[in-house]
């Protein structure tokens, strides 16, 4: 990719069905330049099904250089439409849906820059001076009281509403899909994952997790699991860690990423 000449990635992939459901609704992409998870939901196998559709859509992606946020847009409006095609054909899968998250390195202006894109509730954070940034918004019952003011930021985990979103792929109209554009520095370090993760492990845990295992993007993304698992694993959770690297000075320009790793998934 010539317009990341200097940059390398290292990735980690893993994923768990955790210790309450009985399958895994998650999907997961991690081939350059595309990094996303996505959380089904419905009924019988829709969830699956619907998370697996997002994921094959994105993954046409894979291996171009010339993504644009109109081609990224494009990609997610097909996996929508491509979802409720499905739901309509099928009765046992109908009103199946997932979230859909990721980030995305394309060009701008001839320079590298990540885009960060959502619909839903999962996540993507950039992992920075011991914090955890989130980059995405939720779209969710809980997020918009507490950006309207009417519940406090620390009752959110506990409402009611905690497990509604007001976006997602597999809905007519399309959802709304939301991108952020960011400059690729050496040294990002994004976390993607699905509210498994969140809803199990604080922000400021995640942070601590990934700096402790900072020398390995898999390790990291394992740790995270682990430990969202081990808090009681009440959802599914999926991470994925991307780490960008400085590539040696004299080193040959070139993006690398290892093959994704799944653990205890059977849907990708
Ligand atoms: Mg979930």
């Amino acid at each position: 990719m010539s317009t990341s000449n200097t940059m390398t990635l290292e990735v980690g992939t893993s994923s768990d069905v955790g210790r309450v459901r009985t399958r895994n609704e998650d999907a997961v992409l991690a081939e350059v330049p595309i990094f996303a998870v996505a959380d089904g939901m419905g009924g019988h196998a829709g969830g699956q099904l619907a998370s697996a559709i997002a994921v094959d859509r994105l993954r046409e992606l894979v291996g171009r250089d010339d993504v644009t946020t109109d081609t990224l847009l494009t990609t997610v409006e097909q996996a929508n439409a491509a979802i409720v095609a499905r739901a309509r054909a099928d009765a046992e899968v109908a009103g199946m849906g997932t979230t859909l998250t990721g980030v995305c390195l394309g060009s701008v202006g001839g320079s590298p820059h990540w885009f960060v894109f959502n619909v839903g509730d999962s996540r993507v954070y950039r992992i920075q001076s011991g914090r955890a940034l989130q980059l995405t918004v939720d779209h969710s019952e809980v997020a918009e009281l507490v950006a309207a003011g009417r519940i406090a930021a620390a009752d959110a985990g506990s409402h009611p509403l905690r497990n509604v979103v007001t976006r997602s792929l597999g809905s007519d109209p399309a959802p709304i899909a939301d991108v952020f554009v960011v400059p690729a520095d050496e040294g990002d370090t994004f976390v993607i994952c699905s509210d498994g993760l969140t809803t199990e492990v604080p922000d400021a845990d995640i942070a601590t997790v990934v700096e402790q295992n900072a020398g390995s993007a898999q390790a990291a993304a394992e740790a995270l699991v682990a430990r969202a698992v081990a808090a009681g694993g009440r959802d599914n959770v999926t991470v994925v860690v991307v780490a960008t690297r400085a590539a040696p000075a004299l080193a040959a320009a070139a993006i690398t990423a290892p093959r994704p790793r799944a653990k205890g998934t059977d849907d990708d």
